[in-house]
Parts: structure tokens; C-alpha cells; sequence
């Protein structure tokens, strides 16, 4: 039996980054910064009624408490979009449900904010 599986589209701001295969039960999910207050992030998932909402720096902004969980500023990949739209834990199928275009952005993005840290 084939496991079912929804689509969603990824949003940076208006900007469509592409589409990707997610879990069945995926929720949209939205992206909050907490110091400029934008929804600088969306993935809307096909066929679901509800959102959960992500609080999470925009990549103009650092990350300024607990609710970001350390992750790089911009970042869509974390603990709770695994486990909330991947439904798995964190595993190359995840990646694989990132478009191309996702996939670089998150690479660049965490890779400077890394190296950031390590300027003195
Ligand atoms: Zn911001």
C-alpha cells in the first residue's frame, strides 16, 4: 500500500522557493520573526486546514531567546519542522522534501551564521 502524501509550496516572503512532498497530517506552518514581528516564512501545505505558527529570527535579525532554539537566523530546517510537516526524525528524506532552491538557501544561510560565530 502506498503511503499518501500531501505537497507544499515554501515561501520567503511573496518569493516561491518551490515545492516539496510532506507528511499527510503536515499542518501549514508560518514563521514569525520576534524583534520585527514579519511572517517572513511559509509553507503551505495543499489540503491542510490549520497553521501552526514557528518563531524563528528572519535573516535580517539575530536570534534573541529561547523560542528560537539556537537556529540560524532564516532558517526554515529545525526540530519542529521535521517533526510537524517531514513527520520523521531528521533524515536525508527530509531533505529530500526541500526544493532545490530551499535546499542552497538553508546551506548558505546556516554556513554563514556558523562562520560568523567564529570571527573573532
Ligand atoms: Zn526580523
Amino acid at each position: 500500500m502506498a503511503t499518501q502524501q500531501n505537497h507544499a509550496d515554501y515561501f520567503i516572503g511573496s518569493r516561491h522557493f518551490g515545492a516539496g512532498k510532506v507528511h499527510p497530517q503536515s499542518r501549514s506552518l508560518a514563521y514569525f520573526c520576534p524583534t520585527c514581528g514579519d511572517i517572513w516564512g511559509r509553507a503551505v501545505v495543499h489540503g491542510a486546514t490549520e497553521w501552526d505558527l514557528y518563531v524563528n529570527s528572519c535573516e535580517r535579525h539575530k536570534n534573541t531567546g529561547v523560542y528560537t532554539h539556537g537556529q540560524p537566523p532564516g532558517c526554515f530546517l529545525h526540530a519542529f519542522f521535521v517533526n510537524c510537516i517531514a513527520g520523521a526524525a531528521c533524515s536525508p528524506a527530509v531533505l529530500s522534501s526541500f526544493p532545490p532552491a530551499l535546499i542552497k538557501r538553508e546551506f548558505d544561510l546556516t554556513m554563514n551564521h556558523f562562520l560568523a560565530k567564529e570571527q573573532p
